[in-house]
């Protein structure tokens, strides 16, 4: 019975709160929200002396002001530029109603261990640890402070354990996007800010869930962690974790704007070639060699990564599932196998989502550098350069 009315709740959700997936945005970086989680009744995680609805609020001011300053080009809009309450529902709609090409949620963690600290970032997706879903349950329960939580969201309940099953029938048609927002994100925690970098996770945010545009959730540190919440609290803690973010969009944003010009000068119409969302995208197993070089620079591909093992296995192994075109690489000390090997991480996108619906849940994109392991930022980086300078 329990189980009926979960499921009644998933299509609940859905019909409530699911946009057509056709509402494509692969276009120029127009228009960014910029959400600071919690406010008014809802204080958010508690420090010894913060809250996190404040520190969040300081933090998400600073980068709007930032980017509007830097980029004539970009609207900025915020969920809230007070202390006030904003349902959850309230703030995807903010960002859906005004197309925005990308969403940015401001959080800070934390944890019963008060050693706890450094900087994560997360994208809509399925946790693979206890405690990436630890930090989006505590996250998705701001709706508990909501009159009709329950109505609302279709029955989504946090508290229950069997919540997170919605989450499974997700189709991140953005992850590719966010992925990248993320990874650029945590390499500006880490080697600008000085932070400690959590990674970028992924776990099911009510939040990222109801948005139909690329969307990250920074969770910017511990304030459970004493010399942690003291930095959050300072004015100059604050200034670096929004230039950190503000970094990471500026470089977000030229890499999409690049992406987009590239294809309306390739094709005419940045759609004709967006086939991401269909059910029509193929693995291709033709696609080895795809990753081709420009003149005299190095040859950067990406590949999907969806099995590790200790030991060599033939590439018709049955735990391969009669996949065609299966590389390997031999990587600190493992055998990595991996297909495709795309000159676009958006091509490889599409073999990512198909590896997903074949099962491979944890099949991720890898880059390559005149195929040396590189991390995947640095590709995107290496790529761009490459745009402007053919
Ligand atoms: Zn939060």
């Amino acid at each position: 019975m329990k189980r009926q009315i979960i499921i009644f709740g998933i299509f609940s959700i859905l019909i409530v709160f699911a946009q057509p997936a056709m509402a494509d945005r692969q276009g120029f970086v127009r228009t960014v929200v910029i959400d600071p989680g919690h406010g008014g009744r809802d204080p958010g995680a508690l420090g010894a002396q913060s809250k996190e609805k404040d520190i969040v609020l300081a933090i998400a001011l600073k980068l709007g002001g930032y980017i509007e300053s830097n980029f004539d080009d970009v609207k900025v809009i915020y969920t809230r530029t007070t202390d006030e309450f904003v349902e959850l529902h309230r703030r995807a709609q903010i960002a859906n109603e005004n197309k925005a090409d990308l969403f940015i949620s401001i959080h800070c963690n934390s944890a019963a261990n008060r050693r706890a600290f450094g900087a994560e970032t997360f994208v809509m997706g399925l946790h693979r640890s206890q405690e990436n879903l630890e930090v989006a349950r505590k996250e998705n329960a701001a709706i508990l402070y909501e009159d009709n939580y329950l109505e609302t969201y279709g029955g989504y309940d946090p508290n229950s354990p069997e919540a997170n099953i919605i989450f499974s029938m997700y189709q991140n048609i953005y992850l590719n996007q966010s992925l990248t927002m993320a990874s650029l994100l945590q390499d500006q925690f880490r080697d600008r800010a000085g932070r400690h970098d959590r990674g970028v996770k992924q776990a099911g945010f009510l939040i990222l869930y109801n948005i139909t545009m690329p969307g990250i959730l920074v969770e910017a540190g511990f304030l459970s962690n004493p010399q942690e919440e003291k930095y959050l609290m300072s004015e100059m803690g604050q200034a670096h974790i929004a230039s950190a973010i503000f970094r990471a969009f500026r470089d977000y944003k030229n890499y999409q704007d690049n992406l987009v010009a590239q294809q309306l000068e390739n094709n005419g119409s940045i759609y004709a070639k967006s086939a991401r969302h269909g059910s029509g995208v193929s693995i291709s197993e033709d696609n080895t060699g795809l990753a081709s070089k420009t003149k005299d620079g190095p040859i950067i591909s990406f590949r999907v990564q969806f099995a590790t093992t200790s030991q060599e296995r033939a590439v018709d192994d049955p735990v391969f599932k009669d996949l065609q075109g299966v590389g390997f690489y031999f990587h600190e000390g493992l055998y990595k196998y991996t297909l495709g090997n795309e000159s676009t991480v958006e091509s490889a996108g599409q073999i990512q989502q198909k590896l997903h619906a074949r099962g491979f849940n944890d099949a991720f994109i890898v880059a390559f550098k005149d195929n040396e392991r590189i991390p995947l930022a640095d590709a995107i980086k290496l790529i761009e350069q490459q745009a402007h300078n053919p």
